[in-house]
């Protein structure tokens, strides 16, 4: 299939040269023994097949995938690689991941009493250190330890940060050092708290094994602290049309904007059916080259209206294409205007837009296209 834009349709960009970029920053950021690449919701949207092929060039051997449909695939295109399955045993017998050579990560008592049935077995166990989410409690961590583990081989002990946007901050500490004591009195194995956040910060916290997404994809999970990472994904948007409309014409339904002044506004081929979250009504803007065009009105299903006005007039014409994030705009900074984690913009834009790939070898042109999915 060529990769071709549509004309009419927004499209990410996915650039998996930048994202072997990024894993070769983090790998030298990060002091523990062995990094993993979280490829969960086909890797966070942007297409687990294409981003495991690229990690797997990059020498990545562990993957962290959501549940055992995706480890398969996973498997498919890294036959040595280890991957974990987040989602612990729910979704096959216990015996098929034996023989996919999949680990789940096992959750409560209730999940590593069936395990262990199965035994023997390899497993990682999530601890909870505070998320109150997945994971043992305290209790059933000493439990445990008491009791033994019944023929499963451990393979790592892993909890997840319940908080990380500031890992210089108390919190990171406390939670460090509840995980250190409650893997204490466990059986010797690879212990993993270290997620995004955790490798541009405190090194003594990284311990063995960290467990990476968002950074891979470019994506800075800590406010405020610019890390040294590329955008990997760019999403942009036709210009349908260009009107000039009179002081005091209506925006979107029902007045949502109303022209103070003249204005050139252009309308642009994407909504929030393509992830674009309606909260910016009125809020952010986009990009045409170095220019920002703010957002006028409310974000429809599939359109949205821009400020044009006083950009340079080839910039924004019919056909022309407007930055929505990427180099330009950082993801970060609209979906903090939209009240959102930027992975949620990220990871849903990513589900419903097509995608195009780029530089899957490092020493490939960037311009040349691999391949395109569509939804
Ligand atoms: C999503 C996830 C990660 C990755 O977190 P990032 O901040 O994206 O690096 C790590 N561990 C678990 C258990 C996760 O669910």
């Amino acid at each position: 299939m060529t990769a071709a834009v549509q004309a009419d349709a927004p499209s990410m960009e996915i650039d998996l040269g930048r994202l072997g970029e990024n894993w070769r920053t983090v790998r030298g950021r990060y002091t523990g023994a062995e990094l993993g690449a979280v490829v969960k919701c086909d890797a966070y949207g942007l297409g687990l097949d294409p981003v495991v092929a690229a990690l797997s060039a990059q020498g990545c051997r562990q993957y962290w995938t959501l549940d055992f449909d995706e480890a398969r695939r996973a498997r498919a295109l890294a036959p040595q690689a280890e991957i974990f399955v987040l989602d612990g045993l729910r979704g096959a017998p216990a015996r098929a991941f034996r023989e996919w050579r999949l680990i789940p990560v096992l959750n409560d008592p209730d999940e590593i009493a069936l395990a262990a049935r199965a035994a023997p077995l390899t497993v990682a166990i999530a601890l909870d250190t505070g998320l109150g989410r997945l994971g043992l409690r305290p209790e059933a961590v000493r439990a445990l330890a008491a009791r033994g583990l019944d023929g499963l081989r451990v393979r790592a002990w892993v909890t997840q940060p319940a908080s990380f946007s500031t890992p210089e901050g108390p919190e990171s500490q406390g939670l460090y050092d509840r995980f250190l004591d409650l893997t204490a009195p466990l059986p010797r194995a690879a212990r993993s708290l270290a997620i995004s956040a955790s490798v541009f910060a405190r090194p003594e916290h990284h311990l063995d094994m960290a467990r990476v997404g968002s950074a891979l994809y470019g994506v800075d999970t800590t406010p405020g602290r610019a890390l040294p990472l590329r955008p990997v994904a760019r999403l942009d948007a036709p210009v349908l049309q260009v009107a000039e409309l009179p002081a005091g014409a209506g925006i979107g339904y029902d007045g949502q904007f109303r022209c103070p002044r003249p204005m050139r506004v252009a309308t642009l081929g994407i909504g929030y059916a393509h992830g674009l979250p309606y909260a910016l009504m009125n809020r952010g803007a986009v990009r045409f080259g170095a220019h920002a065009a703010p957002i006028v009105g409310g974000i429809s299903m599939g359109l949205t209206s821009v400020d044009v006005t006083g950009l340079p007039l080839h910039l924004a014409v019919p056909g022309a294409r407007a930055e929505i994030f990427g180099d330009r705009q950082r993801i970060e900074d609209l979906a903090a205007q939209a009240g959102l984690p930027a992975n949620a913009l990220l990871s849903l834009a990513a589900a419903v837009c097509r995608k195009r790939y780029h530089g899957l070898r490092p020493d490939q042109p960037l311009a040349s296209s691999l391949s395109e999915s569509l939804p």
